[in-house]
């Protein structure tokens, strides 16, 4: 028994009189609802607008309107009246009232409506009367039964079964999370038709067609241009925390005592790789990378923005364990201490926070920032560190030019990475990434020789944001220094022992 089916149980036993069930999964919800009322032994009443009310086999008369049905539900003393796609009729004025009146009449009488619907809609006339229960996409568990039920019917066509037990299953599994029941048979039988085999090597393939499914749910985006630790430079002290959690959503550490790590927030100087560190924890732990712009679930419907949330966040959750970035997340929250939008911002804070506190499956949070001083202090509360990404030190400033240099196929040793360095102090990743792509440019237009003196005297023509929003940067510091971890340290300071430091810094 799952727990969902447990908690529709009680709440049933209980009494409650209106149950809203959010969920993609008809089917599988029925057939729990079949289970539940013959556990109770209540009869169970299904409706739809296309046959109307339907008890066991047999239609009922004259129930095929949302009204008729719900006059029904009236005449009768006991049981279980189920309502599917009832989001459509339910904010109706004739059809919340008599909703309303079913509450009261409920009160004494063993009668339960469930709605089970894939969105959620409740007027506020109902928000008091109606219990809403997420149901969650299919877990481990049901997967490995989805799993095992489709590999013996391909095993017994003769098709190649190909997929380990112990942790290749495990992994195979996981990378099925995200789909309805229905989708992980119709992709495991799609593969098979397609490869004449179902093989741990086809976990790619299941990943695309998760992409297209975040896709066409529009809130948040695949991220695959995912980068390695090896073109970040510096950031010691965060690669070190990341490197550290790189098994965290294992069963080993499970086993080992450790808890499932939440998120991580990177504040800082703009231009100076929150985003690029973003993306590589993404590849560092082999996970797939989801971007979430949280602008995109701002709906104007009343309810509409939390109720995209929810949807976002119930797909990253189905595609656990997953990196969910949310970028520049300040300015998503900014508003809330103004209240200038009738409270809808600080209700999808509520929904992000409960959701951070509460969600089961393995999902890390990864937000940036620039303003931390507008970020609510509940927020970052949630977060397992806040880590303060600054400008650039020397030895950094030298690992960035040489990165950014070998990107644009130029070999590093032919340039003084030390005197670039020490001209580019108070410089950001980003800027200096600009001073080598304008230096590039003048070689390929004026055929001047692309060298140091060429990089050194376009840093002269930049003015860096250090100088240009002194103050602003210079206030982002003072707060960070005292409340943030440092995303790097000096290296010649022993904060972590030189094995640690070793393969971070690159040597020559
Ligand atoms: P913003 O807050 O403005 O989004 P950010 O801190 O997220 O800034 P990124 O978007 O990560 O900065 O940096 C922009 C680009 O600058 C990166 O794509 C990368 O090319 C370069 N860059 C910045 N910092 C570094 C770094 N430490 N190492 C290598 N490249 C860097």
């Amino acid at each position: 028994m799952t727990d969902e089916h447990r908690k529709i149980k009680l709440l049933i036993k209980s009494g409650y009189p209106l149950i809203y069930l959010v969920t993609w999964e008809e089917d599988r919800v029925l057939h729990m609802l079949s289970e539940v009322s013959s556990e109770l032994k209540k009869d169970l009443y299904i409706w739809s607008l296309t046959d109307g009310m339907i008890k066991g086999d047999k239609p009922l008369a004259s129930t095929r309107t949302p009204v008729g049905a719900l006059e029904l539900i009236q005449s009768k003393d006991r049981g279980i009246f189920v309502l599917r796609d009832f989001h459509h009729y339910i904010e109706e004025p004739f059809i919340t009232r008599k909703l309303r009146d079913l509450v009261m009449e409920f009160r004494n009488c063993p009668r339960t409506v469930l709605i089970i619907s894939p969105v959620m809609k409740i007027p506020v006339e109902l928000e008091k009367d109606i219990t809403v229960i997420d149901i969650k996409l299919p877990r481990m568990d049901k997967m490995n039964e989805i799993l095992s039920h489709i590999t013996d019917g391909f095993s017994c066509q003769g098709i190649e079964i190909s997929i380990p037990h112990g942790e290749g299953r495990e992994e195979f599994l996981k990378s099925l999370l995200g789909f309805t029941g229905r989708e992980a048979e119709q992709v495991l039988s799609k593969i098979a038709v397609m490869e004449g085999r179902i093989s741990i090597e086809d976990m790619d393939l299941i990943l695309r067609e998760k992409e297209q499914l975040i896709r066409k749910a529009g809130f948040l985006e695949f991220y695959s241009k995912v980068e390695s630790f090896e073109h970040i430079g510096g950031l010691n002290q965060l690669k070190l925390w990341l490197k550290k959690r790189a098994l965290a959503f294992t069963k080993r550490a499970r086993e080992f005592g450790l808890p499932e790590p939440k998120g991580l927030l990177l504040a800082g100087v703009p231009g100076c790789g929150k985003s690029l560190c973003a993306k590589s924890i993404a590849r560092e732990w082999k996970k797939p990378l989801l971007h979430f712009e949280l602008g995109r679930v701002l709906g104007g419907l009343v309810g509409e923005s939390e109720r995209n949330m929810r949807s976002a966040l119930k797909i990253a959750e189905g595609v656990s364990p997953a990196i969910l970035w949310i970028d520049e997340i300040e300015k998503a929250f900014s508003g809330i201490s103004d209240g200038g939008d009738s409270g809808v911002t600080s209700r999808l804070l509520g929904t992000l926070l409960t959701w951070m506190e509460e969600h089961e499956n393995p999902v890390f949070v990864v937000a940036t920032a620039n303003d931390i001083n507008i970020l609510p202090e509940e927020l970052m509360r949630r977060f397992d560190e806040i880590f303060f990404v600054d400008l650039p030190f020397q030895r950094e400033r030298e690992e960035i030019f040489r990165i950014h240099l070998s990107k644009r196929h130029r070999d590093p040793r032919d340039f003084n990475l030390e005197l670039l360095a020490t001209n580019t102090d108070g410089f950001s990743g980003a800027e200096i990434e600009q001073i080598i792509i304008s230096s590039l440019y003048d070689t390929l237009s004026d055929e001047v020789p692309f060298n140091t003196d060429l990089i050194l005297k376009n840093t002269k023509e930049i003015i860096p944001l250090s100088v240009s929003m002194k103050e602003k940067i210079d206030n982002l510091r003072e707060i960070a220094m005292n409340r943030f971890r440092m995303a790097s340290v000096e290296p010649s300071l022993p904060v972590f022992s030189e094995l640690d430091l070793r393969g971070i810094f690159r040597k020559d």
